[in-house]
């Protein structure tokens, strides 16, 4: 674990600042992730795990206007039926492939809208063994994409023998998984700091690619009827361009404001439903507005968006040289700040600052 601001970030090729946020960083591989957390709900006395099982459908009231449980298959080889599994409340945390839209639609009800924003973006990601002289105290090296260089790049230590490279790609140019062509592509980051990493370094791993063709938002929100006893969080509501780190503090701000409602007893869907609407607000402004600085990215450049990009722009140049920037990025960033936090005067004066135009390290 380390501090989020004193990791190594680059905009386009110039370093960060560091600073200490207080804000800590976590680098780890998914399945350890998962399974912390897992072991941690499985801690809890009341939870049982229904292992290799697949929701197939609601049950509902004959009128529709409560759900009362769940259509449930095992997907073992030896499964037998499907069977029903009632619940006083149930919660879609189902991922992007949630089907709840097609199942309240065969309830009566309407599909929410769905806002996508086709990013085409694929990380292909490899592991190498850890030498000593890696990193040089860091946990993590971050290229971040720009629009003048869209390709980005992620280089850190996930435990003491193992270091992991994501490169990025967007709107199609994807980081290819031939080894050759992979170490390519990190030589062609304007930083050379992960390619000098990686170059002579022990492969652990295949390259493996991982597409995310859009970031999606399921308005359920905006719907003027719902069935009470159900609920959506997480990825089913809204899948974030993963470039941008929030889509598992959404899920855990949502799963607060869960707890806070379930203290007062069962909570209206509408009324939570707007609730995660109004907690989705926020990141997806950023994820998509910081999607459009990309040339050939589709979608409307409205003064908000041009100005606000610019500014953002002007923010990371000015990060290069003063602290004060580098917090306020990463306070936004991870989500602790509103936007508006950049608009404080110590962070304008920050961006007011002649910046020395172009790439490259700041003298
Ligand atoms: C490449 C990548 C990098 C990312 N990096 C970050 C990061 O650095 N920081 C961050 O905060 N977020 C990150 N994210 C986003 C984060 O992974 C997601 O926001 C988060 O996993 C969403 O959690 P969830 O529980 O809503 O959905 P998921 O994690 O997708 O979990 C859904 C679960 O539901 C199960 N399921 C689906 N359908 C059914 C069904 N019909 N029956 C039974 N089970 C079902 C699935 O098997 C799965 O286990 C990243 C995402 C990607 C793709």
């Amino acid at each position: 674990m380390g501090d989020l601001g004193e990791q190594r970030w680059y905009f386009n090729a110039r370093p960060f600042r560091s600073t200490r946020t207080g804000l800590p960083s976590v680098t780890a591989q998914r399945p350890v992730l998962e399974e912390y957390f897992r072991d941690k709900v499985a801690a809890l006395p009341n939870v049982t795990f229904l292992e290799r099982t697949d929701v197939l459908g609601f049950l509902s009231t004959p009128d529709g206007r409560q759900v009362t449980g769940v259509r449930l298959r095992s997907t073992a080889a030896d499964a037998g039926s499907a069977f029903n599994l009632d619940a006083d409340l149930l919660v879609d945390a189902t991922g992007r492939g949630s089907r709840t839209p097609v199942w309240l639609e065969e309830l009566g009800y309407e599909r929410p809208v769905e806002q996508r924003m086709a990013i085409g973006l694929a990380y292909t990601t490899r592991l190498y063994r850890r030498r000593p002289d890696m990193l040089n105290g860091t946990q993590f090296i971050n290229c971040i994409a720009s629009r003048e260089f869209p390709r980005g790049a992620f280089f850190g230590q996930v435990d003491r023998k193992t270091c992991i490279v994501s490169l990025t790609g967007i709107l199609g140019d994807h980081p290819p998984t031939d080894p050759g062509g992979f170490l390519a592509f990190a030589r062609s980051l304007p930083v050379a700091d992960v390619y000098e990493q990686i170059r002579h370094a022990e492969p652990l791993s295949d390259p493996v690619c991982f597409r995310f063709p859009a970031s999606v938002r399921r308005h359920y929100e905006r719907l003027p009827r719902l069935p009470e006893r159900l609920l959506v969080l997480g990825d089913a509501v809204c899948s974030l361009n993963p470039n941008y780190s929030q889509g598992m503090t959404v899920a855990a701000m949502e799963v607060m404001a869960l707890r806070r409602r379930l203290s007062r007893g069962t909570p209206s869907t509408i009324a939570f439903m707007r609730e995660v609407g109004r907690i989705v607000d926020q990141p997806w402004f950023i994820s998509t507005t910081n999607d459009l600085k990309y040339n050939g990215m589709a979608g409307h450049r409205g003064l908000t968006a041009r100005m606000g990009n610019a500014y953002v722009t002007r923010l990371h140049h000015a990060a290069a040289k003063d602290p004060a920037v580098t917090n306020a990025l990463m306070r936004v960033a991870g989500l602790i700040d509103r936007p508006t936090a950049l608009m404080r005067p110590r962070v304008l004066l920050g961006a007011l600052r002649p910046q020395k135009p172009g790439t490259g390290p700041v003298e």
